[in-house]
């Protein structure tokens, strides 16, 4: 079998790289083991434009949003599903110093463009917020996995995902790429986190954080918003709700923990004030990069063997705009940009 590309790893990477090559009429032949614990499975899937504690604007926000938008609202009218929800995440305080500081970050342009409103303290049924709130727009979730899955039924469909372990011991690679009886231009390694260890690439940054999830059940939260208090809670539809995540550095196994399902636990005791039930458990390695960009490119020496990898905890962010991008390196040579091209390790 001959073909343009060799894309190894179906997640939000690869699944969304093969998509954009595509649109470029170029052939690509997948190959990707399924794995439920894989982050794009596991993930909760959330964007929002304002990052972390310092509250800041998301690097490139406006842009990686425009595409998030168009590309998923896209993929799911193809098959008349919704996999993006936008929706507003709602911003817990938790003592009147951090509400001080949003009120302060408020002032600059650059934040108040993402902010809707301020609430009163205890506007919020069901939900401890003494001191306020603050409504964030331009944010929601994507349902990664369904949207992922359905990707990996379109490509089994025209027969080009290979369902298998990629096996190392099994590639050529000089001026071509073979695999098997695949020949191919040139591989590109979408793996998530076993990136760490490809042969290729592990002399990349990568700094792996393993994140756990909870599912409850809950008769009186709102569905209509995303709250984060430390924690967030993510409305799925059916009195459902989503809980996460932790981070760990050191244990980097996809085996759930007794100690981060007690530490959700009590954070969502301490901001709900209703009952709920905990009804499914799970974790995922996070693709993380010590400097937070992706790793997009072309090995040093090896021209036709490449990676699009390192999204981190934003790839629902990261993966619209730079699938897009990477794919316009490939099939029509334009220029990487610097602050995601592996160059800058090498
Ligand atoms: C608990 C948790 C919560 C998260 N929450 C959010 C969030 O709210 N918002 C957000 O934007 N991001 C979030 N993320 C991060 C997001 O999920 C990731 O950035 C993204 O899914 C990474 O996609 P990927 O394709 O790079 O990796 P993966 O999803 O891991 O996909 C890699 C694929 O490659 C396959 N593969 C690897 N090696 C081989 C091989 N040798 N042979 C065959 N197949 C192989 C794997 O089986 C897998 O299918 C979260 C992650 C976790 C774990």
């Amino acid at each position: 079998m001959k073909t343009d590309f060799i894309i190894v790893g179906n997640g939000l990477a690869g699944s969304l790289l093969a998509w954009n090559l595509l649109q470029f009429e170029k052939k690509v032949v997948i190959i990707d083991e399924f794995n439920n614990t894989a982050a794009s499975q596991v993930s909760a899937g959330i964007f929002l434009p304002i990052t972390g504690r310092r509250i800041v604007r998301t690097w490139m926000a406006d842009e990686l949003l425009a595409e998030v938008k168009t590309l998923f609202t896209e993929l799911g009218k193809l098959n008349g599903e919704t996999y993006l929800h936008e929706m507003p995440v709602v911003e817990i305080p938790a003592s009147v110093k951090e509400w001080n500081e949003w009120q302060q970050r408020a002032s600059s342009p650059d934040i108040s463009k993402y902010i809707s409103r301020f609430l009163e303290p205890n506007a919020i049924e069901s939900i401890n917020c003494p001191y306020g709130a603050i409504e964030l727009k331009n944010s929601g979730y994507l349902n990664i996995s369904k949207c992922v899955n359905f990707l990996r039924k379109l490509y089994l469909d025209k027969e080009i995902l290979i369902e298998e372990k990629f096996n190392f011991a099994n590639l050529q690679y000089s001026d071509k790429i073979n695999y098997k009886d695949v020949k191919a231009d040139k591989i590109i390694f979408c793996e998530g986190a076993e990136g760490v260890n490809n042969p290729f690439f592990n002399y990349l940054p990568f700094q792996l954080s393993k994140g756990e999830i909870l599912t409850i059940s809950c008769n009186t939260l709102s569905e209509k918003q995303i709250l984060n208090h430390g924690i967030f809670i993510l409305p799925i539809g059916n009195q459902l709700f989503r809980v996460g995540s932790t981070y760990e550095w050191n244990d980097l196994t996809t085996n759930t923990t007794e100690s981060a399902r007690n530490n959700l636990n009590e954070k969502l005791q301490a901001v709900l004030k209703t009952d709920f039930e905990i009804i499914e458990h799970k974790a995922g390695i996070r693709p993380s990069v010590k400097e937070r960009r992706p790793f997009i490119g072309m090995h040093p020496k090896h021209k036709n063997i490449g990676i699009f990898n390192g999204l981190g905890t934003k790839g629902v962010m990261l993966a619209p705009y730079f699938s897009k991008h990477f794919a316009w390196h490939l099939a029509h040579e334009k220029p990487l940009m610097a602050d995601v091209d592996i160059a800058r390790f090498s």
